[in-house]
């Protein structure tokens, strides 16, 4: 987890880090970058009047928790250094070679945004994504430099606090999100959870402190519990952690419990680690045989992971004394997902180094929606205007529905039967006449709910889509095909028109 080193911070504390996961690291590759920084940075100092230096390494010390290779913790300690030092961006590259120095100037492109207003804001996502389409690792680089300058505000006038929190709040915790960083995004949020509400940041650690008071002997003996039972029944290595919930998830959960306390269940709730995926099942069996469970509180994210590649098992019981605790288990491969996202598959890759654009099993659908977004939109306008619809599509919550083979199928909340078509195919969608929803006769139109399953009826001598359709989909996607189709035909009917043009 991140932060839970109680190491000092410094560059030996970095090395020994970075050499326990990365076998092709070198430790004076990584003291090289610490000490060209810092003479860079020499003479400079933090708000805190603290030396620059400690910045760029607490960069690469969060970039060294999601256990990324070495060359990303080299670019992390240089990442300041063509922006704000003596040092160009070639003197970089002519020390650490064409890889760090592409990373380094993906983040100084990224440095210079600000917010201000919506259209700064689009223009921001839209860095932020074309960044990411290119290379994800300049996105986690500044995701962990982000993260140390919100965790150092104080020192910063309010205005610039406030503005940098929200732009933490509303772009990069959500993004982070997306790629299933859930270690990140909580991070992110807390930290800005403070600056940007301050009033309901109070009420909110309040509530949280007084839910838990009293309560950590309970939690110790409960850990100890839980471990000797799955043990007994031979469940081997079992780790269990307690886990405390992120400040702002527990806000945004209060705000849709009529803020309730009463309400939320998993205050207490602790996380069972274990080594494959039959055990995981093995551990929920023996958790509700010696626990009751609660009706409707068992999820399956193994069979069905969420969108963002999330996977555990989640329940909430009732423990000794009535208390109700919220159990997740997962395998350790699933936490390092969990808390890292696409950064844990990162981290396991050989190449070290992964184009996401292109690469189905690696990249989360939305981005590759990126890239075919750059080819189609040359019209700056427009460009904008479809981010933000794509801004939209991302951030909305997600639904899976199902092929009638079995295929989950990824779409934005509130997407319909012609929204689902098209994400299947285009043909699909432009001959879609009707359809079946849970083997019923549904109309194109209809809102489609999660684990709804989904079938197609396409004619094939249909030659394209309704354009009424445009009035329900929900989807970008779909959107843009229906307006592309229905801009062709009037093309082609004002091509008619025109004598002697046939
Ligand atoms: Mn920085």
């Amino acid at each position: 987890m991140y932060g839970s080193t109680k190491k000092p911070q410094n560059i030996e504390t970095l090395c020994d880090l970075v050499m326990a996961y990365d076998p092709k690291a070198k430790r004076e590759d990584i003291a090289h970058a610490y000490e060209y920084a810092k003479s860079a940075h020499e003479g400079q100092k933090r708000a805190s009047g603290e030396p620059y230096i400690i910045h760029p390494l607490a960069t690469a010390l969060n970039l060294a928790e999601m256990r990324l290779p070495a060359p990303i913790i080299i670019a992390g300690l240089l990442h300041d250094v063509p922006e704000d030092t003596k040092k160009t961006l070639d003197d970089v590259r002519a020390e650490f070679g064409d890889d760090v120095a592409d990373m380094v100037a993906g983040i100084t492109k990224l440095g210079k945004i600000k917010y201000r207003g919506i259209e700064r804001y689009i223009e921001n996502l839209r860095k932020m994504f074309l960044t990411m389409a290119a290379d994800v690792r300049v996105v986690f680089i500044k995701f962990a430099d982000r993260l140390h300058n919100l965790e150092t505000l104080d020192n910063i006038p309010p205005k610039k606090q406030y503005r940098i929190a929200l732009e933490s709040l509303e772009i990069f915790a959500p993004i982070a999100n997306r790629l299933g960083m859930g270690e990140m995004k909580g991070r992110l949020e807390d930290a800005a959870f403070r600056y940007v509400y301050p009033k309901e940041y109070a009420w909110v650690q309040e509530i949280s402190r007084s839910g838990r008071e009293g309560k950590q002997e309970y939690l110790d003996k409960l850990i100890q519990t839980t471990e000797q039972t799955l043990g007994d029944a031979s469940v081997k290595n079992v780790l269990v952690q307690g886990r405390a919930k992120h400040l702002y998830s527990l806000y945004r959960k209060l705000l849709g419990n009529e803020r309730n306390i009463a309400r939320i269940y998993d205050l207490i709730a602790l996380r069972i680690i274990v080594d494959n995926v039959a055990d995981c099942y093995a551990a929920l069996g023996i958790i509700h045989s010696k626990w009751t469970p609660l009706k409707g509180r068992i999820k399956d994210y193994i069979a069905q992971p969420k969108p963002n590649g999330y996977h555990s098992l989640h329940t909430t019981v009732f423990c000794e004394d009535g208390e109700i605790v919220e159990f997740q288990i997962r395998t350790r491969e699933m936490h390092a997902t969990c808390e890292f996202g696409i950064a844990a598959h990162w981290a396991y890759d050989e190449q070290g180094k992964i184009a996401l654009v292109g690469h189905k099993s690696q990249a989360p659908e939305w981005v590759q929606e990126l890239a075919e977004i750059q080819k189609e939109m040359e019209d700056k306008k427009m460009y904008l205007q479809s981010l933000e619809e794509l801004k939209i599509d991302v951030f909305r919550d997600r639904i899976f529905v199902f092929t009638p083979q079995g295929d989950v199928i990824d779409l934005p909340e509130e997407s319909t039967c012609v929204d689902y078509a098209y994400a299947i195919h285009t043909d699909i969608g432009n001959t879609a006449t009707a359809a079946k929803v849970n083997e019923e006769a549904a109309p194109l139109s209809r809102v489609l709910k999660n684990s709804d399953m989904v079938e197609i009826i396409v004619d094939k001598s249909r030659k394209g889509p309704n354009p009424d359709w445009a009035n329900f989909v929900k989807t970008r996607q779909a959107k843009s095909k229906i307006k592309q189709y229905a801009k062709s035909r009037i093309a082609t009917w004002i091509k008619g028109m025109i004598p002697g043009s046939k």
